[in-house]
């Protein structure tokens, strides 16, 4: 038995905390929080305390396997990579490239990723590529670029104790990113301020100087409320428009008609609240922080923008203790984004029809790359069930629970030709499959995350893998050579070189100098990243931050006679994603083992609805049956369920409207009805 300690990642959410974890190589002895890095310094949440148990389950894969009549059998991995290979080139000659479908995944390496992409690109021809940002942060990919040339956070983790004052504005952040939480609340206790919005009480409005409550779906009204105040007030910064931004004046002409007045009856948000806000934000060294409240919404890109223009307003972008921190959800997403696995995007966001980045990529895999954009993760269900993509590749994603339109997802992979799923587990997605290939887990691998702050950092394996998973890097390689490519990489450090000379963000970077703490893209070519961004001009192509104005339009669903109550969703603090991992682990599962529908007090009174009672959700999409529970923590007139659990899979009732240009569902604003479950 040999003991083995390394320092890692938390493989959870993409705060990136670093742990140290000694293990004999079968099961792990134990995890301690790093004391030597920028991001956690001593703390975990009880995700990274408890949660790397699950990579240790009995029900990870262990062999491939294939459908057969009488279920899933065992197979070799020669017969596994053949069947795939004949599967996919097959579908492909028989209906072009655009048949296939690649997602890919922010729980997987960034090396992971980049080769998912290469293979779905390169090998097969299409850029129907994607993953779960689509469902999360595009709208701050897109929202970004156009305002700053960047879409990521401006500013790091450490730089947060800069500021004087926070702006969470849609994240739950002490459920969804603890550590980060509480180093902001440990900063509001030493007497910095704190803006919270959010229509729930949510913990960290316990510790907030202003707790704005506005009604789902109206922060881009909010955001341009407060921009109309700034100006009227004189509190925003001149200079810094003038010499660092363009499209000033039209954004003056949108935010006109956000008056107080109106902003407030917009929002349900008391006026003085906004104007003390505003104030507030205006008059101190101020960082934005924000998610899924304000990026799951048919709006999502422009109140991305509208965050981003409340920062150029007031100059709070560019220097210490300022930024925009859009705070990414999975471990990866930032790196699966930077790597290209995004259907509009090649690595380093290179837009697909942009001919002349294609045509570096295009020399370095010496091929022809297709121009036109791809499917986005929705667009592909959808074409699945119309029956035009014919085939799926499926790595480390359970859709079948994280989709919207859970109905059409469904149906659409029964419909599919051929699936294949690469994962760690049995999941609801992989009972579709026809091949399922098993993936080692981080635990088992070498490679890089990027998290949320643009830092990459190196994920060092600690046990053996299960049976004979592999790295989902190795089997894209298997593919590509029996496709006939002459893919030879010995390990993730070889990807990672490619990488670093196709992607400018990641230009030096080499394991050798992520060994500590790893580094903050953009890198130099002496590994040397950049903790801050903007400091003195924007990426944009003039170098000038953009003002990018829009109007507020009520959301594609809201609440009639039929359906009052507006649904919005989220995760808790002991569970995540779609609990793939974190319902293995027992003491996560058993502080939160069953879904739940919050309701207010006087909503339960008024529907006879007692706690704990089971009631029926209805939208106009679908339906659900869940437990009731009583709490203040929602408004009147508001519901809240988390997306954790298949047993109550809330994405099968929520409003599948997307956003028109980065094509993010809007999870949070639905109108649903509720009722008590009659039981028969
Ligand atoms: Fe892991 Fe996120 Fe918790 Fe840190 S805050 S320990 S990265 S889940």
């Amino acid at each position: 038995m040999q003991i083995r300690t390394v320092r890692t990642v938390c493989p959870y959410c993409a705060v990136g905390c670093n742990v140290i974890v000694t293990s004999d190589g079968k099961r792990i002895i134990s995890v301690v929080p790093s004391k030597r890095n920028d991001i956690n310094y001593g703390s975990l949440c009880i995700k990274g305390w408890k949660g790397f148990d699950a990579v240790t389950s009995k029900e990870r894969l262990k062999n491939p396997m294939k459908r057969t009549e009488r279920g899933f059998v065992e197979i070799s991995w020669e017969e596994a990579v053949d069947i795939v290979v004949k599967n996919l080139s097959e579908i492909k000659r028989k209906y072009g490239p655009d048949a296939l479908a690649f997602i890919a995944s922010a729980r997987c390496t960034n090396e992971d990723n980049y080769l998912m992409q290469k293979l779905a690109r390169q090998v097969f021809g299409t850029n129907n590529i994607d993953h779960c940002a689509r469902l999360c942060h595009s709208p701050s990919v897109e929202g970004l670029i156009s305002t700053f040339g960047r879409g990521a956070a401006t500013t790091s983790i450490a730089d947060l104790d800069n500021a004087e004052l926070y702006f969470i504005i849609g994240t739950n952040i002490t459920e969804h990113y603890p550590i980060l939480g509480a180093r902001i609340i440990n900063n509001v206790m030493k007497g910095k301020k704190l803006i919270v919005a959010d229509p729930r009480n949510i913990h960290i409005a316990k510790f907030a100087t202003l707790h704005l409550r506005l009604l789902p779906g109206t922060d881009l009204a909010l955001l341009n409320t407060m921009a109309n105040v700034i100006v009227k007030k004189g509190l925003y910064d001149k200079k810094f428009i003038e010499e660092r931004t363009e499209n000033f004046d039209e954004y003056l002409k949108v935010i006109e008609y956000y008056d107080l007045e109106r902003g407030s009856k917009i929002t349900g948000v008391d006026p003085e609240l906004i104007e003390k806000a505003s104030v507030l934000y205006a008059t101190s060294r101020s960082v934005i922080l924000y998610s899924l409240g304000v990026t799951q919404h048919v709006q999502g890109v422009q109140t991305v923008q509208a965050i981003a223009n409340l920062a150029m307003l007031t100059g709070n972008v560019g220097k210490p203790g300022t930024g925009v921190f859009p705070i990414r959800g999975q471990n990866n997403v930032q790196g699966a984004g930077d790597m290209g696995a995004l259907c509009d995007f090649l690595p380093g966001y290179v837009r697909v029809d942009d001919e002349n980045g294609r045509r570096k990529f295009e020399e370095a895999w010496n091929c022809k790359l297709p121009s036109k954009p791809g499917l986005s993760l929705p667009e592909m269900f959808w074409e699945a069930y119309k029956g035009n993509v014919k085939a799926m590749y499926i790595m480390g994603e359970n859709p079948v629970i994280s989709e919207s339109e859970l109905g059409i997802v469904e149906e659409a992979l029964k419909k599919l030709e051929f699936l294949v799923v690469q994962d760690i587990f049995m999941t609801e997605t992989a009972e579709f499959a026809h091949v399922v290939l098993p993936a080692k887990s981080f635990a088992e691998k070498l490679g890089t995350f990027t998290n949320t702050e643009r830092r990459i950092q190196l994920i060092r394996p600690f046990l053996d893998p299960p049976g004979n998973a592999l790295d989902d890097w190795k089997i894209f390689q298997l593919i590509a050579r029996k496709m006939g490519y002459d893919w030879n990489y010995n390990s993730p450090e070889d990807i990672m070189a490619e990488i670093s000379k196709l992607v400018p963000q990641y230009k030096g970077v080499t394991y050798d100098c992520l060994s500590e703490n790893g580094v903050q893209w953009p890198v130099n070519e002496s590994c040397k990243g950049t903790e801050i961004l903007y400091t003195e001009k924007f990426a944009r192509s003039n170098g000038k931050g953009r003002f990018m104005p829009a109007h507020w339009e009520r959301p594609s669903d809201f609440p009639d006679e039929e359906y009052p109550f507006i649904l919005t969703t989220g995760g808790i603090y002991y569970q995540y994603t779609t609990g793939t991992m974190t319902r293995k682990v027992h003491i996560l599962e058993r502080e939160a083992p069953s879904p739940f529908v919050e309701i207010n007090p006087e909503d339960a009174k008024s529907l006879g609805i007692r706690d704990g009672e089971l009631v029926t959700v209805k939208s106009r999409y679908g339906e659900l049956d869940v437990r009731a529970r009583i709490s203040d923590s929602v408004p009147r007139g508001i519901l809240f369920i988390p997306f954790h659990y298949r047993e109550a899979p809330v994405n099968r009732i929520v409003n599948p409207h997307i956003d028109p240009k980065a094509r993010t569902p809007e999870f949070k604003v639905t109108a649903v009805k509720i009722v008590k479950k009659v039981i028969q």
